[in-house]
């Protein structure tokens, strides 16, 4: 029997269990190049006898991440260009990013950031760092919001992140902090009392974004650790990616917009997948995720809907891409789809 314990490298993914049939020479090259975690939870969870499982999909390196197109590059939104001081992103007036960590508790495969997350990357801010960090966010009056992420800022020790949020409690302009996260999915037993405490910050309300992309991942730990952030009065909303091979199917994306809403998870990004390098497996083209998206309006609950986006590459921010509903026809006079696709003139003639 296979002993289940954090999985840091390719001899790790075979003692594991999780390199049946797999070319182990290309997998130590991508290795070498993009950082590989599992956790226990995430192990667990990998059907190893279904050569196609979501789960390992995601997790497990594949020898595909050696094939580079030229169209990928290795910051695809663009976080330099507006990367005022280290550790901040200001591309939007109203808000930033806080950049604390760069550390994950697991390494996704088609990571958006896997040039600078990992054990190689940039690591975590250094005292210094974080202090001109949050003096750009207190010396910007505009920033209303700030998102930690990264890497997963909830790898960071509840002291640390208690540090943190206690500091941006003491800058008045700031109203929202969010955490960008998959912890409660991947590593459950995390989300306890000391956490959670220190996710509170006086005055400001907070924002947990989890990342999932497949139905199985809302296991039953899962949503509990989700329901101990959202009891304690933390607004839960969901980020995922649409995968070729995990959740391009319009069953699964049903099954996982409702688990987010069953665990009390607003649906909120359904991103399309970024021009990281390597990842060219995992994209479909914006047709295919239309196609999918507009399914899913026809299937389930208006509560379970995401926007579907795309970072536009060089930093350009975020553009909702579904396929409109409406479109004018005459002046003052637009035809509208409904969910079945039959279209209706507004404002109706009679
Ligand atoms: S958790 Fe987020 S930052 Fe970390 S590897 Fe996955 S996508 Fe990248």
């Amino acid at each position: 029997m296979n002993v289940i314990r954090p999985i840091k490298s390719v001899d790790d993914l075979d003692k594991a269990g999780l390199l049946e049939g797999r070319d182990v020479a290309a997998l130590e090259a991508v290795a070498s190049r993009y950082a590989v975690a599992l956790t226990p939870t995430v192990s667990k969870l990998i059907d190893r006898a279904d050569p196609e499982d979501p789960i390992a999909r995601q997790f497990v390196p594949d020898a595909a991440e050696l094939v580079l197109t030229p169209e990928e590059r290795a910051d695809p939104i663009g976080d330099h260009a507006h990367s005022p001081v280290e550790g901040i992103v200001h591309r939007y007036p109203d808000r930033v990013l806080l950049k604390a960590v760069h550390v994950c508790p697991v390494y996704c495969r088609f990571c958006f950031r896997r040039e600078m997350v990992g054990p190689q990357g940039l690591g975590t801010l250094d005292a210094d760092s974080l202090d001109g960090a949050l003096d750009y966010i207190r010396a910007h009056t505009e920033i209303w919001e700030v998102i930690l992420t990264g890497g997963d800022p909830l790898i960071l020790s509840p002291r640390r992140l208690e540090e943190i949020m206690l500091r941006l409690a003491a800058i008045d302009h700031v109203k929202i902090v969010r955490f960008h996260t998959r912890v409660p999915v991947v590593d459950p037993q995390k989300i306890d009392t000391a956490l959670i405490a220190a996710l509170k910050a006086s005055g400001k309300s907070v924002y947990v974004a989890l990342h999932a992309n497949h139905p199985r991942e809302l296991t039953d730990e899962a949503r509990s650790a989700c329901g101990r952030l959202v009891d304690a009065g933390i607004v839960m909303l969901s980020q995922s990616v649409l995968l070729k091979g995990v959740n391009d199917d319009v069953d699964v994306l049903a099954a996982l917009m409702r688990a987010f809403v069953e665990a009390r998870i607003k649906p909120y990004y359904l991103h399309h997948p970024d021009l990281a390098p390597g990842t060219s497996h995992f994209r479909l083209t914006i047709a295919e995720g239309q196609a999918l998206v507009a399914s899913l309006r026809g299937r389930i609950s208006g509560l379970c809907q995401p926007a579907y986006i795309l970072d536009i590459p060089g930093g350009h921010g975020k553009a909702v891409i579904g396929e409109s509903a409406v479109r004018e026809v005459a002046e003052g006079c637009y035809s509208v789809s409904d969910y079945r696709g039959a279209e209706h003139i507004y404002p109706p003639h009679e």
